[in-house]
């Protein structure tokens, strides 16, 4: 049965989708059976895996409003050798559209529910908001991995976050956790990434992965291929990172 994780930081640009993207295609290559969910109308996790958001048969979109299923609305990532339940702009309308519906907040958890047993991981790409979609996310998930840049303002907002996780736990989904803080755009040649990075580990512990991605210039040219960075380069610091990242967590769930 899949674990099921979201990807989510309310900030924008933290590196969610390229780390949802990567750590799918990384998962991929060391055997794991991987489907990726973009909850986010911008599509960028769909465009970053290698498929066209102006022409989906079906979308989440429609899946959230039970006009199709998961089996129906996946593609296939030829590049990044994983499925893909792609979005586009089409979903921003899924916000309003769903507030009359019942169990609003379980749409997704329910949808996921039919293919969970088809895949070792399901990996969530959030939006940059704490909105319904977001919440869908949340519903659905085992837990939550957290993108940070080790910049100044990284630990502004992670208190929402957090704060929002654990409302979710205790109301929606018993069974939501945090299962880490990653480090990403990390630059080792700046001093404030390293005190940011001490800072994190000083403050979370164990709840921060020891893989750390850099900035790296191979993983930011990637999406205008329609490929990964891991498999657009496989030999890069950015790719060599994800796949170690997604070798970590596999380890760290034998441990939950
Ligand atoms: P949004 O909040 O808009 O959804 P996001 O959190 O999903 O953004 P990304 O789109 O993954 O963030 O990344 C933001 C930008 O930073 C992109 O242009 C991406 O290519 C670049 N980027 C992400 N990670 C790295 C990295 N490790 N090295 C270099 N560039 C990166
Ligand atoms: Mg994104």
């Amino acid at each position: 049965m899949a674990k099921i994780f979201c990807i989510a930081n309310q900030k924008g640009g933290v590196g969610k989708t390229t780390t949802t993207v990567n750590l799918s295609a990384g998962l991929a290559k060391i055997g794991q059976r991987v489907l990726l969910v973009d909850l986010d109308p911008q599509g960028n996790a769909t465009m970053g895996a290698g498929i066209n958001k102006a022409k989906l048969r079906a979308s989440v979109y429609e899946v959230l409003l039970g006009m199709s299923d998961v089996a129906a609305a996946r593609l296939a990532s030829e590049a990044g050798k994983f499925d893909v339940l792609p979005a586009n702009r089409e979903l921003a309308g899924a916000e309003v559209e769903m507030v009359e519906l019942e169990n609003r907040e379980k749409r997704l958890k329910d949808a996921l529910a039919l293919v969970a047993a088809e895949y070792d991981f399901i990996l969530i790409d959030c939006p940059p908001a704490l909105s319904m979609l977001t919440l869908n996310g949340l519903c659905a998930a085992h837990g939550v991995i957290i993108p940070m840049q080790c910049e100044y303002y990284a630990l502004e907002g992670l208190s929402d976050l957090v704060n929002t996780i654990k409302k979710v736990h205790a109301n929606l989904n018993p069974e939501l956790s945090i299962i880490g803080l990653l480090r990403v755009m990390f630059d080792p040649r700046m001093t404030l990434s390293q005190q940011v990075s001490t800072q994190l580990e000083q403050h979370f512990g164990d709840k921060v992965f020891k893989s750390i991605i850099p900035r790296n210039v191979r993983l930011a040219e990637a999406p205008s291929y329609g490929m990964p960075g891991v498999n657009f380069d496989v030999a890069s610091k950015g790719a060599q990172a994800y796949i170690a990242f997604g070798t970590e967590l596999v380890e760290r769930i034998k441990s939950m």
